[in-house]
């Protein structure tokens, strides 16, 4: 009744196409341009595998070299209705975007067994650009979601880096290399840590935010994300 008497005053449209829509998501039609990802993938770095009939099975990067965190996941592939809203959310400034966009991912993924959030951090002149930090807006609202705490302070970006999606391979190792340090290495002390970025394009970027944090003495690190770039 009351939300009844609350969608009258305040209806509820969707952030991206202003097409009627459930609280706080998208519309159906927006949400049908999402390619979540549900098929089979690596267990490790998360990539999903082309064929969808392939059992899961480490990924030939994977076996090469073991990342530093556990496992990563992300909701959806970097393409479509889901890159034109992070573009939104990230580069226009639409912050109401993140409310659809943390649902999307807490529907994939309603629980998990870490003890602290931390966002992948901006160093302080991006932020100053951007005027906020899309990976900290949804990792609050996973904190919410999830009751966990959040520890945004701790996990620094030390070192300004070049835009990674300028760069290739290699480059974005070699740019992301030494850019983040631990303030208070306390904080992060025999804990297992859900770190949180927008999107997972080579992992060199939460790779070496993983590092980092295992060497402040992090039990354990989990990555999620919410787009994946995935040739699917
Ligand atoms: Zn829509
Ligand atoms: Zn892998």
């Amino acid at each position: 009744m009351l939300k009844a008497f609350l969608n009258l005053l305040l209806p509820q449209i969707c952030p991206l196409c202003a097409e009627d829509a459930d609280d706080g998501r998208f519309c159906q039609r927006c949400f049908a341009g999402i390619r979540l990802i549900t098929g089979p993938i690596c267990p490790c770095c998360g990539m999903p595998f082309v064929s969808q009939e392939n059992t899961e099975h480490l990924c030939g990067r994977c076996i090469i070299k073991e990342p530093p965190f556990e496992a990563a996941r992300s909701a959806g592939v970097y393409k479509g209705v889901l890159l034109e809203a992070i573009h939104r959310f990230k580069y226009n400034g639409k912050t109401s975007l993140a409310k659809p966009l943390i649902k999307i991912i807490a529907d994939m993924f309603p629980a998990n067994a870490c003890g602290l959030i931390v966002p992948v951090p901006l160093h302080k002149t991006r932020l100053k650009e951007r005027g906020f930090n899309q990976s900290l807006l949804l990792a609050k609202g996973l904190a919410k979601i999830y009751n966990l705490p959040i520890d945004y302070l701790n996990l620094k970006r030390i070192r300004a880096t070049d835009h990674q999606a300028n760069l290739k391979g290699k480059d974005r190792l070699t740019n992301v290399m030494g850019a983040f340090a631990v303030q208070d290495k306390a904080a992060f002390q025999d804990k297992k840590i859900l770190l949180i970025d927008d999107v997972y394009t080579t992992g060199a970027t939460i790779t070496e935010c993983s590092k980092v944090l295992k060497k402040a003495g992090a039990k354990g690190i989990d990555v999620l994300t919410l787009a994946r770039v995935a040739d699917l």
